[in-house]
């Protein structure tokens, strides 16, 4: 097994991803615990978190699974459109399941290479970003992103379940974040950061810009900030991606789409612009939902505050 793990290692870096890292498919205890504590504490969101239940145990939906590899896509080398990074979260500008991004075929190429190996393979189903940190190629922080050193968290781990046991990696559960800091905490807006480790989903604007159910009136009296689609500022507050250089390189089509994005611009938007080069990128929002951007844009101008509770 040493000769395919290294195999599958070899292959991952082949294909761009920063880096490549083996855990079993034992089940992720601590990930059910914080999933029930926060159904507890938050009764009224309860499903949103008992709906990611099933992922702590890896084999409930693939019982033949043995191990996970996992695999780091950093975008770091890409730089985008001014003013795009303050409306919208960088991992969707650079969201690789975008057919149109350079970095499309690396997760297609990587599945269809395990496949070639004779695996039997499930991409995803797990929690992600605890099996990076069980894989030793990521590190968790304070604000619940997992980091690397080269890109911060500036990353996004990709996951496959497969049947064979691999050489598993020495976890890394230490933290990358200095015991004083929570810079990550005061810069969230909407206070969905609590105590260390842990977020609030249903505070958390990516959740309410893109996903709370309507009507509007609901979230709009939240406090948007700028942000219409995700967010970034707790990432982009981090100290820890502030020595991670800028990228170069651009996403195509990003520039042609920027100045219909400005918040005071996402008004005049018509159905046909936004079905043909808006949804196909930022899917989150229902092709049918243009009004939901164009409410976001209204709460970023307007400004309104989430009430205090
Ligand atoms: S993404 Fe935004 S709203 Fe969510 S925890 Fe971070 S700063 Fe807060
Ligand atoms: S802002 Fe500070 S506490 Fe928060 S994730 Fe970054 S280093 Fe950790």
């Amino acid at each position: 097994m040493k000769i395919l793990t290294e195999k599958i290692k070899y292959r991952a870096r082949e294909l761009g991803f920063e880096a490549c890292g083996i855990t079993s498919a034992d089940p992720f205890p601590e990930y059910l615990t914080a999933v029930r504590r926060l159904a507890d504490f938050t009764p009224a969101y309860k499903n949103l978190y008992l709906n990611l239940e099933n992922k702590y145990d890896p084999k409930k939906s693939a019982p033949w699974a043995r191990s996970i590899i996992v695999c780091i896509r950093s975008f770091t080398r890409y730089c985008f459109p001014p003013g795009l990074t303050n409306i919208i979260g960088r991992n969707y500008l650079a969201d690789a399941r975008f057919p149109g991004n350079p970095d499309y075929l690396m997760i297609k190429n990587m599945t269809d290479f395990l496949r070639s190996l004779g695996l039997q393979v499930k991409k995803g189903g797990v929690p992600d970003r605890l099996s990076a940190v069980r894989s030793g190629i990521a590190r968790m922080a304070k604000n619940t992103f997992i980091y690397t050193e080269k890109s911060g968290s500036w990353i996004n781990p990709v996951t496959w379940r497969v049947n064979a046991e691999l050489v598993p990696d020495q976890p890394d559960n230490t933290s990358p974040c200095p015991e004083n800091c929570s810079l990550c905490r005061k810069n969230c807006p909407t206070g969905a950061l609590g105590c260390d480790y842990t977020v609030y989903m249903e505070k958390c604007l990516s959740w309410i810009n893109c996903h709370a159910p309507e009507p509007a009136a609901d979230y709009l009296t939240m406090s948007m900030k700028n942000f219409i689609y995700g967010c970034d500022f707790c990432q982009t507050a981090c100290p820890l991606n502030q020595a991670v250089p800028p990228g170069t390189e651009k996403i195509p089509g990003l520039d042609e789409i920027a100045d219909h994005l400005r918040p005071e611009k996402i008004p005049a938007l018509n159905e046909d612009f936004y079905k043909k080069h808006i949804y196909p990128r930022f899917w989150y929002i229902a092709e049918n939902n243009l009004q939901r951007w164009k409410n976001n844009a209204a709460a970023t101008l307007t400004g309104r505050k989430i009430p205090d509770n």
